[in-house]
Formats: C-alpha cells, structure tokens, sequence
C-alpha cells in the first residue's frame, strides 16, 4: 500500500507513514480473511449474514488482491447458500407432513 498523502511506498501492517507521520492504516485495512472466517461460522446459522459478510469480505480481497481471502470468502457464500438450501428442505418436509 502506499501513503494518501506523500505517495510513500509501505510495508503491510504499518500504520504511520515513515516519511512524513501521517496515520494510515486505520481504515484501510484488508479485513477480507477476518471476516470470510466471520461468514463461515455465521453462515452455520444465518445464511444472509454470511453472504453480507461474504461480500464485503470479496471486496476486500479483490481489492487488495489477497488470494487467500478470496478462497475463504467464496467458501463462506458457498456454505450461506448450502445451508440456506438444507433450511428450505427442511421447512418444506415438515411443512408437508403437518
Ligand atoms: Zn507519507
């Protein structure tokens, strides 16, 4: 990543700018593998939030280009929509035997 506001090239995880002090990394931050692994668990239970978190998630790592959020956010709206798919199964076989 480089400094908004001198162009300095940066190393990852660095949250001042060495060359002229600005804070940078506050809100910029690649945060898709944190919440790909949130969208997991979540999609367990709630299949929406995890295609929220997904998505968001995707962003992320296409943004910064992060291989790795990338598997775990496909991953994460794949298991939202397996789960979504088992819930409707589900509800219709109970819905169909009352
Ligand atoms: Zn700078």
């Amino acid at each position: 990543m480089y400094c908004f506001n001198c162009g300095e090239r940066l190393d990852e995880g660095v949250t001042r700018c060495p060359k002229c002090g600005t804070y940078v990394s506050s809100n910029n931050k690649d945060y898709s593998v944190i919440l790909g692994v949130f969208a997991i668990l979540l999609g367990i239970l709630l299949a929406p939030i995890a295609w929220f978190c997904g998505f968001i998630g995707l962003t992320h790592a296409y943004k910064y280009n992060n291989t790795l959020g990338k598997i775990i956010n496909y991953i994460a709206l794949f298991i939202g929509t397996m789960v979504f798919l088992f819930y409707i199964i589900i509800l219709s076989s109970t819905g169909s035997c009352a």
